[in-house]
């Protein structure tokens, strides 16, 4: 259970769980928040990283990174601090320039994409410190995530022409459907900064999903949360992967979380891979506990 704000106490876990019975190739009824899509299986790489570089002057901060991210994984991104996971996201993200490498997305050469373009694309993102717009309410929050979707212009807004009225209504139905999804019901119409940090979380996980990713980059969703709400977490991050069809790459120091939610994990060090793996081998892995001051993960 979750107590937001003492409103009330949500178990966000529970409802987005799949209903008994329901196989996994029987229509999903949140299908339309974001199509469902892939698999939870070592299918195709949807990410390829391939010689991934990048330095800040001196600073080497991702050293010929390789590695592939599966249609359908939960791949997650561990290191120490300043192991180079944040600045992968933000190459990612188009934020950050690669000095050399490629990196394709779903066989496209995303370093090739303006920035701009990156959320259409398909990948989605979450950030370390809460990128949110704190004056204004959680419901509209979770809409201008969704606007990427929205093929409108200036002039097709001004004459509110029909296909504008139908993304709109679709928009605020996806809406709807995310806020019952992440149990924001209770506070939907509230200014994000008025809500305590562990929901404000669930806001911004629920205006990267309003983009309908099918990457979505999860920086550090465990910071900040107690130990209940992480487990709530874990849960969650397994039913977008599984209800929802969407492919997760997760940073992450909760080394209980990684392990237990990820299908394969991947370690950098000073900006090297040290390993890529099940989460057994990688915990195994003699180079990640040296990386980790030689305790147990
Ligand atoms: P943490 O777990 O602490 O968030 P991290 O693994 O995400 O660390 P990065 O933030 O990617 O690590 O940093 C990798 C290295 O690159 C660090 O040495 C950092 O100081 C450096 N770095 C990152 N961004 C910049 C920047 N904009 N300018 C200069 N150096 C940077």
């Amino acid at each position: 259970m979750l107590a937001i704000s003492g409103v009330r106490e949500v178990r966000f876990g529970d409802r987005i769980r799949a209903p008994p019975g329901r196989g996994p190739g029987a229509p999903d009824p949140l299908g339309s928040v974001v199509s469902g899509r892939g698999t939870n299986g070592a299918a195709e790489p949807l990410l390829s990283i391939d010689g991934l570089s990048v330095r800040f002057g001196g600073i080497v901060a991702l050293d010929g990174v390789s590695f592939n991210v599966g249609n359908g994984q939960i791949c997650g991104l561990i290191g120490p601090n300043g192991a180079g996971k944040t600045t992968l996201f933000n190459v990612l993200s188009r934020l950050y320039h690669a000095d050399t490498g490629t990196i394709l997305f779903e066989g496209k050469k995303l370093l090739d994409q303006p920035r701009h373009t990156i959320a259409p694309l398909g990948i989605g993102r979450t950030f370390q410190n809460l990128a949110l717009f704190r004056t204004m309410t959680v419901r509209n929050n979770i809409m201008i995530g969704g606007h990427c979707r929205s093929r409108g212009g200036f002039l097709a807004n001004a004459l509110r022409l029909p296909f504008v009225s139908r993304e709109e209504r679709r928009l605020g139905e996806r809406t709807v459907r995310l806020i019952e999804t992440l149990d924001l019901g209770a506070v939907a119409d509230i200014s994000v900064s008025a809500l305590p940090f562990g929901t404000q979380k669930r806001v911004e996980l629920a205006r990267a999903l309003a983009s309908e990713p099918k990457l979505l980059l999860l920086d550090e969703p465990a910071g900040g949360l107690n130990h209940e709400e992480v487990e709530q977490l874990r849960e969650l991050i397994r039913s977008i992967r599984d209800r929802l069809g969407v492919t997760v790459l997760l940073v992450e120091h909760h080394m209980n979380l990684v392990m237990k939610v990820s299908d394969k994990v991947v370690a950098l060090d000073f900006g090297r891979k040290i390993a890529d793996g099940s989460p057994q081998e990688v915990q195994r892995n003699p180079e990640v506990i040296k990386a980790y001051l030689g305790g147990e993960l």
